[in-house]
């Protein structure tokens, strides 16, 4: 299995995963249709599934013209059907998808919106993490709660640290510089700057990037450390505290 990263509109990712064995594909999240098909043709592929992580117009934008071009299927949460055009396969919460070679179990991951999902990838270790999880970041709470985002995170953490992380945006850069602003003794973090900056500065992606990476570097994911929260005046508080501190510093940065 191969995952291509197809640039959309502003500062979109959508990907194309592709099963050389059968030379079947998918396509998560498809901001538009265009550059997806233009991969497509180059690369003389047909398109059988489009997964949705959820339902906002950067992610399903391309649906309905790729699914009359290629007759393929749509994928998303059940729970959002009437949100995701032309939905074709609804799917629970922690229900495994599985068709051709394709194996991907689903997670609920509110916040962001309430029906927001992830697709797990397992036997690739790859997950497809939408506007939720970003490198050095996390999505706006737009219809969630604090709560609902903080344990959507924490669902995330708890998978393999080896886990690579493909999100919906390229994002890196500008977070960055949210991170170092409360975490800026870290270390780790600031090799991670370096590295996105030569990657960017060589016109590639920052993504993907790994759990094991993020757990080390993305003060959204480490609202537990006593540092951050001393730097927040919050040392007394939650991790959830914390987190939904940051995050509201995070919206007027
Ligand atoms: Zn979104
Ligand atoms: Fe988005």
């Amino acid at each position: 299995m191969k995952v291509e990263i197809i640039p959309c509109l502003q500062d979109n990712y959508s990907y194309i995963i592709v099963d050389e064995k059968n030379n079947k594909t998918c396509v998560v999240d498809p901001s538009e249709s265009k550059p997806i098909i233009n991969f497509l043709e180059k690369n003389n592929l047909k398109l059988n599934y489009i997964l949705n992580t959820h339902h906002h117009y950067d992610h399903i934008g391309g649906n309905i013209e790729l699914k009359k071009k290629y007759k393929a299927k749509v994928i998303g949460f059940n729970g959002d059907y009437k949100r995701i055009p032309e939905i074709d396969i609804k799917l629970k919460d922690g229900e495994i998808w599985k068709e051709d070679n394709f194996e991907s179990k689903i997670i609920h991951i509110p916040g962001h919106t309430l029906g927001h999902i992830c697709f797990y990838f397992y036997n690739e270790d790859n997950l497809f993490t939408g506007d939720t999880l970003f490198s050095l970041g996390c999505g706006r709470i737009f219809e969630g709660t604090y709560e609902q985002m903080f344990n959507s995170l924490e669902k995330i953490k708890n998978l393999p640290s080896k886990t690579k992380i493909y999100c919906g945006h390229e994002y890196t850069l500008q977070n960055s510089k949210f991170c170092i602003k409360y975490d800026k003794d870290n270390l780790e973090l600031i090799k991670k700057i370096k590295a996105i900056k030569k990657k960017l500065n060589n016109n590639q992606p920052t993504i993907p990037t790994t759990l094991g990476e993020e757990l080390k570097s993305n003060i959204f994911l480490r609202s537990d450390n006593f540092k951050i929260k001393n730097n927040l005046n919050i040392n007394k508080g939650s991790s959830l505290d914390t987190f939904s501190k940051l995050r509201d510093l995070k919206d007027n940065f």
